[in-house]
């Protein structure tokens, strides 16, 4: 594991548990994530074998209660995200997208008999699942998507087309949000349904350890019951954007920390003019920038944290860490590989691919200027969106 800066004594404002499961998933990333990221990211492997370890830890829909979830707190599962983006964002993508988004949208949407069917086999990674709401036509306006549903005598079927979906094609349940005849709606589909197919994206230049799809929905048939019944319009995919918000605020701050890390390391023993680099003012500055930059992104998550163990925070206060965040952990990344100079851009050192990766993670779960439009709006009162409300927005 590389150096962690620890300016504030951050981890006296931790409790034992949070300490306990921070440990364990450190452990986890060092044991099994860090000594393969390098081969796996080059050739765009998602390491699939991972999903029952990480399932044995209490990861896959960590922060839900009930139906086999571990139930843990959202400070727990923050840190657990920052652990896991330490080693890449592709494995922070997978835990996000499996229990903030697809379980969650099932467990705050679902039938009581939809979570006993689905979430205690996504607990343990038996069913990996996806959410389908980005189209080809339709990113941070999700309004404008034109997949739909139409009912057909008791069922439903659903035609159209969802891009950039996470693990669609290793995915045996995807969650997909329609246009009906009633407003947008959300569907559970298992993948093997004729007509729904996944295929993933390639070239990518950011995200390689991780999976993302084109769906195609033709004719896709639905029985009644594969309705959400608890989500009617884009609120409810809106509030499970909000808890893997949450997860990215903390966990950018792991892929700043790994970078910062495997710089400060490096400019201890690298030689230059007899000296070693981080003995150089200039190299210092970066440095320090880097760890006080690293300290305030960790306050801010742990307040964000505390507000939402308590049940009281506002999606306008996660914007702030997704936000804020996720720019401070871009500009260490890249700070960092001007530190290991040519051998920044070598695929033995992690500030690279991070900040590669960190471009995915700037852009989904809304971009940078999403969140500046929500916060805006709420500072304002103005709504800067066009066509849109503050409320469909946050
Ligand atoms: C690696 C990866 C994984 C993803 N995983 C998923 C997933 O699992 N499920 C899913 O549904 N989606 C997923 N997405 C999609 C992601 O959420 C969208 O890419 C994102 O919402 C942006 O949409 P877009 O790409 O269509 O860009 P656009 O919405 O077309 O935006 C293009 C640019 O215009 C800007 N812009 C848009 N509107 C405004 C405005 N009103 N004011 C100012 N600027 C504006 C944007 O900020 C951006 O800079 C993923 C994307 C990536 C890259």
């Amino acid at each position: 594991m590389n150096a962690v800066p620890d300016l504030l004594d951050f981890d006296e404002l931790l409790t034992d548990d949070e300490r306990a499961t921070r440990d364990r998933v450190r452990e986890f990333v060092d044991a099994r994530i860090r000594p393969n990221i390098a081969d796996w990211y080059d050739r765009a492997i998602f390491p699939v074998e991972l999903v029952p370890e990480l399932a044995e830890l209490g990861l896959l829909g960590m922060h839900l209660s009930g139906y086999g979830c571990a139930g843990r707190s959202a400070v727990e599962y923050g840190l657990a995200a920052m652990e896991l983006e330490a080693g890449d964002s592709g494995l922070r993508t997978f835990v996000s997208v499996q229990g903030s988004l697809a379980m969650s949208a099932i467990h705050k949407h679902g039938s009581e008999a939809q979570k006993q069917e689905w979430l205690p086999r996504m607990a343990r990674g038996e069913v990996i699942g996806c959410f389908g709401l980005t189209e080809p036509n339709s990113g941070s306006d999700p309004s404008s998507m034109t997949t739909f549903a139409r009912r057909e005598g008791d069922g439903w079927v659903l035609n159209g087309a969802k891009r950039w979906i996470g693990l669609a094609s290793i995915a045996q349940v995807a969650i997909i949000w329609a246009q009906t005849e009633d407003g947008v709606r959300g569907f559970i589909v298992p993948t093997e349904t004729e007509g729904f197919v996944a295929t993933p994206i390639a070239p990518k230049l950011s995200m390689r350890a991780s999976i993302q799809c084109d769906i195609a929905l033709t004719d896709v048939r639905l029985p009644a019951d594969a309705l959400l019944p608890e989500a009617r319009g884009l609120r409810a995919p809106f509030s499970c954007l909000n808890e893997a918000r949450y997860g990215i605020g903390w966990g950018v701050i792991g892929a700043a920390r790994d970078s910062y890390g495997t710089a400060l390391e490096y400019s201890r023993t690298r030689m230059q003019f007899n000296q070693p680099i981080g003995a150089f003012q200039l190299t210092q500055q970066k440095l320090v920038d880097m760890a006080v930059e690293i300290e305030k992104a960790q306050l801010l998550a742990l307040r964000l944290g505390r507000l939402k163990d308590a049940g009281t925070v506002q999606p306008h206060q996660i914007s702030v860490a997704k936000l804020s965040n996720t720019r401070a952990a871009i500009a260490i990344a890249r700070e960092a590989r001007t530190i290991l100079g040519g051998n920044g851009v070598s695929g033995d050192y992690s500030p690279l691919r991070h900040a590669a990766n960190l471009e995915s993670v700037r852009t989904y779960e809304g971009t940078d200027e999403i969140h500046t439009l929500i916060l805006g709006a709420h500072i304002t009162g103005f709504s800067a969106f066009r066509g849109t409300t503050i409320e469909g927005a946050s």
